[in-house]
């Protein structure tokens, strides 16, 4: 899925990216996604367009 991110405390060369727990809207055309790094327990947030979740709707991902 979009809106993943990685954390900012632990981050490397190979960390995964984080799906985030939560999502929620923003405003028209925008989300803010919560997420919660499984490492250190940091929480953090993120504001994405939803433009990009109407582009995953037109091309599902799997
Ligand atoms: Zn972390």
């Amino acid at each position: 899925m979009h809106y993943r991110d990685t954390c900012d405390r632990c981050l490397t060369d190979d960390s995964p990216a984080i799906a985030p727990v939560k999502v929620t809207p923003n405003g028209p055309g925008s989300i803010l996604a919560t997420y919660r790094c499984p490492t250190c327990g940091f929480i953090w947030t993120c504001g994405w367009s939803a433009e990009e979740d109407a582009d995953e709707a037109r091309h599902p991902a799997a």
